[in-house]
């Protein structure tokens, strides 16, 4: 049986992927500090033999006893909201967790695959955004805590790839969406579904012209474990070209919910690209793959889970406490 240590296994991403090869038939370590994820994302797959958890906070010194054959390194904060509050565990992650996971993969002899971002391209001035675009991101801003972090470990990872002939691969991922995001984590999904579900109107940052192109999560899986699979070294984007602008995708999520709730506008974030759209050319010659399923059916979908959440979790809009751990 293949082994695969995938981190941020109890995020949303994270869970997925952790389902996924899990029915690939791997024996799966799951490994997750919880500070942004959730138990309750993979307590289904505690009774199976096949999995494991550790909880770890993998910019310290990861220890996987036995072989390992894949690494899929998903730990990070990745909502805008997550990543102000806790910006040096985010830049720790992406760098020193990156560095520990890239060293485990060279003692392991395992192929790791790296989870990069759109964000590497920051506010693009070339759009749709293919690989080869370089970015323009604000290294002091309040997104450079994560932007540069995901730069830095692309960086480490060809480094890795080149120096010592690690099997690497990196996926770019576009803004993907779909059951376990969490709820109160602000971003624009659970954003305006938990507004629509709490009876609040929906708050559009700016005007609502930025665009934004969203990627139902099993697409987004699909794309990664081929990609996992082929032996493509190079940045992959892997997401939905399906562009909309912010407003409209509120008007859309008035529609599905129906809410009778209004659009307000409030400002919009420093920094907060004004475009976004993967050119996903190269995923469809290298992978053979594009995503399926329409946005329609995806935000339905993820509005079914919502609506499961108790009125409890439903009204925790409290973002979590970090600001302990970010005192002096
Ligand atoms: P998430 O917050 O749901 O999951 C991240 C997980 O990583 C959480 O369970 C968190 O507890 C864990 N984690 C964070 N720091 C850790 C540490 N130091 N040690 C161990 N675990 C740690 O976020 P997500 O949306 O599932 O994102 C997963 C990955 O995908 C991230 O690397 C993110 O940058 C990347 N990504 C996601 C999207 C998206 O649209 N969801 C887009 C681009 C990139
Ligand atoms: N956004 C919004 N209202 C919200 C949350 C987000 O208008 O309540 C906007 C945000 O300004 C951005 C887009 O929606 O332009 C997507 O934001 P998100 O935080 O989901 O992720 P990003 O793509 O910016 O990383």
């Amino acid at each position: 049986m293949k082994k695969v240590l995938i981190t941020g296994a109890a995020g949303f991403l994270g869970s997925h992927l952790c389902d996924r090869f899990i029915k690939e038939g791997f024996h799966v370590i799951g490994m997750d500090n919880l500070i942004t994820g959730d138990l309750k994302n993979i307590e289904h797959l505690f009774k199976l033999e096949q999995f494991e958890f550790y909880h770890h906070d993998v910019t310290k010194f990861v220890h996987v006893p036995g072989e390992l054959d894949y690494i899929l390194h998903f730990a990070s904060p990745a909502s805008p909201i997550d990543y102000l509050k806790i910006p040096i565990q985010t830049l720790k992650v992406g760098a020193l967790g990156t560095h520990n996971l890239l060293g485990l993969a060279k003692e392991k002899k395992a192929r790791i695959l790296i989870a990069s971002t759109s964000e590497v391209y920051g506010d693009p001035l070339v759009h749709p955004q293919t690989e080869e675009y370089y970015g323009n991101v604000n290294t002091i801003g309040p997104r450079g805590v994560y932007d540069e972090a995901k730069r830095f470990q692309e960086s480490i990872t060809m480094a890795y790839h080149r120096f010592h002939g690690l099997e690497t691969r990196i996926v770019r991922i576009f803004n993907t969406y779909g059951p376990r995001m969490r709820l109160n984590d602000g971003r624009v999904i659970p954003a305006f579904m938990g507004q629509a579900l709490r009876g609040e109107d929906l708050t559009v940052f700016g005007d609502g012209s930025q665009t934004r192109s969203f990627c139902y999560v099993d697409d987004e899986i699909e794309g990664i474990f081929r990609l996992l699979m082929s032996d493509y070294v190079l940045p992959v984007n892997i997401g939905n070209p399906h562009e909309i602008t912010i407003k409209d995708f509120a008007e859309e999520i008035i529609k599905l919910t129906g809410t009778t709730q209004k659009i307000i506008y409030k400002p919009l974030p420093q920094d907060d690209p004004l475009v976004r759209q993967p050119d996903i050319t190269k995923a469809k010659e290298i992978l053979g793959w594009e995503p399926k399923v329409e946005r329609a059916e995806g935000m339905q979908k993820t509005f079914d889970y919502f609506k499961t959440l108790s009125k409890e979790e439903l009204e925790k809009t409290e973002h979590r406490d970090f600001t302990s751990r970010n005192k002096k």
